[in-house]
């Protein structure tokens, strides 16, 4: 007899359980399934807009995700089986370089910096970004003992620590003040002081056990990067390698064809749902408006906060432990103005702004360098960024409000002229958007799985759990459909390898 498999949620997460559970059914297997989206729109955090402005120049806008990492192989093998890897498109790395805010001035990010360890020394001597005092506590990490020794079979999750509590004791306040907080932080828009290092970079204490020194375990790793880089030369003619990719025409090209893959007839956007039962052996929804939808299983693949909602009643300590993952609101503001009104260098990635900056904006991205065919040749698409746990209460004003501040902030930070009005600008409100892994995150999402596992036909999927990168979403959802899939009898694996390197 037919399965039917409820989703609930269409972000890259949704989105990717519907997509496996579509290539179980074509492999033969008796299932399908329906996806449901509150909103008008798919894609969730995935978000293109192309848009003209006054004058009819088109602009590719990204207003959530902008780009991919290539060391996850879960889009790639997406791509490919979608029949969209040509597509993928690495950023310009001719223009590659990142900014940080120092007051007035904007400090490239010195050569040999790996994440917020130094790996040259004549850079980091040379660099006006940290004092000299902060220079040589940095330079301590490579003689500091490691805080404690693993004990065999120990992992990062048994000796969790905040951001802030490793940054400082390894390399001193001024790191994290003036790199680690808006670059490690800003990927999560977290709160140093509370953000779980074994959830999001593990790879930080282990090369810390590894090699007792973050200045050493990144000199491994540079060094093996570099002879893979000497092993693996580009082939001619093939794409260059990037470590930031996208979509030629923005990231909602992924999640819009694998929309087209589930059949668009399975999806239902505009289908808010309000409750969820366990009823019998199976799940029932029920939407806004009353509409009651029966399936043998259900994947929630909604953002934490929304999660909890629907699993208060289902499992009331589940429902709690959802809760205890707080989530955080930001806005993106893509704003173009004319190549006149942009007197300055634009071979530039972004701009950091660290919280001991205390300015409004967060970040900078600029869209029309980092990215080809984004704008027309003579306009600057930038794309400011706004919020994180600190800034909360920025989120109050109003479209033009926070339009206007980064504007503003564009003009004293990259001499913008004063007047220059934008020729196109948007707002992008994401929120509750950012699941944020605090402290023990990883002990409360094994709880989270624990409770889940148990319970037949149910699963949980997306960002707030093991990873908000887009590759992790993806995963994270067809994790869930080989979990209900097998608690409703059916066993459906794929080999999920990545081929094997050709460059
Ligand atoms: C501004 C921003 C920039 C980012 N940049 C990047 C980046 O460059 N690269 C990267 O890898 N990651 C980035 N991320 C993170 C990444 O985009 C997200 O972690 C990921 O897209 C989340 O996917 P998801 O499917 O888990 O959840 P979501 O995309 O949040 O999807 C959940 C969906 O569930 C729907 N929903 C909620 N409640 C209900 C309900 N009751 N009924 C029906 N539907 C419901 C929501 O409307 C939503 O569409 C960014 C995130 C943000 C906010």
């Amino acid at each position: 007899m037919l399965k039917k498999v409820i989703i609930i949620g269409g972000g890259a997460a949704g989105l990717g359980a519907a997509y496996k559970v579509r290539r179980a059914a074509e492999a033969g297997h008796d299932v399908d399934c329906i996806l449901l989206e509150k909103d008008d729109r798919l894609g969730g955090k995935l978000a293109t807009d192309i848009v003209r402005d006054a004058e009819g120049g088109e602009y590719v806008v990204d207003g959530g995700s902008d780009a991919f990492v290539a060391g996850k192989p879960a889009i790639g093998r997406i791509a490919r089986m979608l029949g969209i890897a040509e597509d993928m498109t690495p950023a310009r790395e001719e223009n590659k370089k990142t900014l940080i805010v120092k007051g007035k001035r904007l400090i490239e990010l010195p050569d040999g910096i790996m994440m917020f360890a130094p790996t040259k020394l004549v850079p980091l001597a040379t660099t006006p970004l940290y004092s000299w005092p902060a220079k040589f506590r940095m330079a301590l990490d490579w003689f500091l003992p490691r805080k404690v020794r693993w004990a065999e079979g120990e992992t990062a999750q048994d000796h969790d620590e905040t951001l802030e509590s490793f940054v400082v004791r390894r390399m001193g306040r001024e790191s994290l003040d003036r790199l680690a907080e808006p670059l490690v932080g800003g990927v999560h828009a977290s709160d140093p002081a509370q953000m779980s290092i074994a959830a999001t970079f593990p790879n930080f204490l282990e090369m810390e056990q590894q090699f007792g020194s973050l200045i050493r375990g990144f000199l491994a790793e540079r060094k093996k990067r570099e002879e893979m880089r000497k092993k693996y030369p580009p082939k001619p003619g093939a794409k260059p390698w990037a470590f930031f990719n996208t979509f030629y025409r923005g990231m909602q090209e992924l999640t819009d064809r694998m929309a087209d893959a589930v059949g668009r007839e399975r999806i239902r956007t505009g289908a808010h749902v309000e409750t969820v039962e366990h009823v019998g052996e199976g799940w029932r929804v029920t939407l806004a408006g009353g509409e009651v939808i029966d399936g043998d299983a259900l994947i929630v693949a909604t953002e934490a906060w929304a999660s909890t909602l629907l699993m208060r009643g289902v499992d009331d300590e589940l429902a709690d432990l959802l809760a205890s993952i707080p989530c955080s609101s930001s806005a993106t503001v893509p704003i173009a103005f004319r190549a006149e009104d942009c007197p300055f260098d634009t071979k530039w990635f972004g701009i950091l702004s660290p919280l001991v900056e205390k300015r409004p904006l967060l970040a900078v991205t600029l869209s029309s360098s980092k990215w080809p065919d984004r704008a027309p040749e003579d306009r600057v698409l930038l794309r400011g960024f706004i919020g994180g746990p600190a800034n909360q209460h920025l989120l109050e004003a109003t479209d033009e409000e926070l339009i206007e501040t980064v504007r503003q902030q564009l003009v004293e930070l990259l001499g913008i002229k004063p007047d220059a009005q934008p020729v196109y600008a948007s707002v992008y409100r994401w929120i509750g958007g950012m699941p944020q892994y605090t402290l023990g995150h990883l002990d409360r999402v094994d709880e989270i799985e624990r409770r889940t596992g148990v319970i037949t036909g149910l699963e949980l999927a997306g960002g707030a759990f093991r990873g908000v990168g887009i590759p992790n979403c993806i995963e994270s959802g067809e994790r869930a459909v080989t979990k209900v899939l097998g608690d409703i009898g059916i066993t459906y694996e794929e080999d999920t390898t990545p081929p094997a390197r050709t460059h």
